[in-house]
Parts: C-alpha cells; structure tokens; sequence
C-alpha cells in the first residue's frame, strides 16, 4: 500500500524538496527520442544504460504501463561551465539511487530510479561498446527509455527549455517509479 506522505518525509530526507506526484499513465513514449538517441547523440552505444543497450520502446512501454504511480523530482540551478555542471549531474543522479535504495527497503519493492543525466557515475567509465564496470550503479535516463522528457515535465507544470549557453538556468528531471 503505497504511503504517500511516508515517501515525502524520505525524499525531503534526501534533500529533495522540489517534486511533484503524477499518474505514471501521463509519462510520454515517443519514437523520436530513440531517434534522436541513435542519430546525433555521443554516447550512443557507449555505454551500458544507453540505447542500443537498452529495451525495446515497446518493452519501455510496457515497462510504464505496470506503474500506478510516478514522481518527478527537478533538480535546477546556474554553471559556469559543463565540468561544474557534470559534478552537480554525479551528485544528484547519486541522490536518486540512495533514494531509490532506501525505497526498495521500506519495502516499496517495485520503485525504480530513473537518473537525471547520462550515467556518470564511474569517473573511469569504459564508454565502449555498453561495457559497464559498476552494473549496480547504473540506471537509464528517462530519454533512454523513450520518455519525451520535454513533453511529460512542461504537462505537470515544470520549466525546460533547449539551453543556448551558460547564461541560462539549467533544469534536470529524475523520476520515480512506484505503486
Ligand atoms: S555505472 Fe559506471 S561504468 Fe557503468 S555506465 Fe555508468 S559510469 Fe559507465
């Protein structure tokens, strides 16, 4: 049985105070993400959470579907440059998994973590071939799984915009699956 006010006290916990309870029905599935995934992305086939390493869009779909109910976590804040910004992806993306495994152990079996940001999470990480040295840490982000990140958050009332430069504030998403 699903305790929603148990699950704000651990993600406030976390130091997390910036999220928002939503129907999992209301994440958006597009193929184009995949697309945008295997055309024009680094790190397409590199690592081991990343397409083509990953499940189908249909299993993606599916995988949705088993899901009452989703959280969206946003994470925002202003980087000089991307170094700045990739630690503050690390930190928050490992906020997520520790959230994520506190979750499991209150017995909330079936939540999964969706990261922020492309896995950071190794600084040696092999980037070859979808070799991963750390499978324990390794989670997707939701545009692996072929969510329109840019469709879901703006249709909960989240800000996100295409960045241009440094000038500009950065908003991240994670999400939770749970029931
Ligand atoms: S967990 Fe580590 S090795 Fe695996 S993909 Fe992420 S950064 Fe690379």
């Amino acid at each position: 049985m699903l305790n929603k006010e148990e699950i704000n006290r651990l993600i406030k916990k976390h130091g997390l105070d910036d999220f928002k309870w939503f129907n999992a029905s209301e994440i958006v599935v597009s193929r184009w993400v995949r697309f945008k995934c295997q055309f024009g992305c680094g790190s397409y086939g590199k690592k081991g959470c990343c397409p083509p390493h990953v499940p189908s869009l249909e299993s993606c779909r599916e995988f949705f579907s088993e899901y009452t109910d989703a959280v969206l976590i946003h994470f925002s804040g202003y980087f000089k440059n991307r170094k700045e910004h990739d630690k503050w992806c690390r930190q928050n993306d490992r906020q997520l998994l520790k959230l994520g495994n506190d979750l499991f152990h209150m017995g909330y079996y079936k939540s999964f973590v969706i990261v922020s940001s492309t896995c950071r999470m190794c600084r040696d990480c092999p980037e070859d071939d979808g070799v991963c040295k750390n499978r324990l840490a390794s989670r997707p982000t939701a545009e692996a799984l072929g969510v329109d990140v840019f469709a879901t958050v703006r249709k909960l009332g989240y800000p996100i915009e295409v960045l241009k430069d440094y000038e500009q504030k950065a908003n991240r998403y994670g999400f939770i699956l749970i029931e």
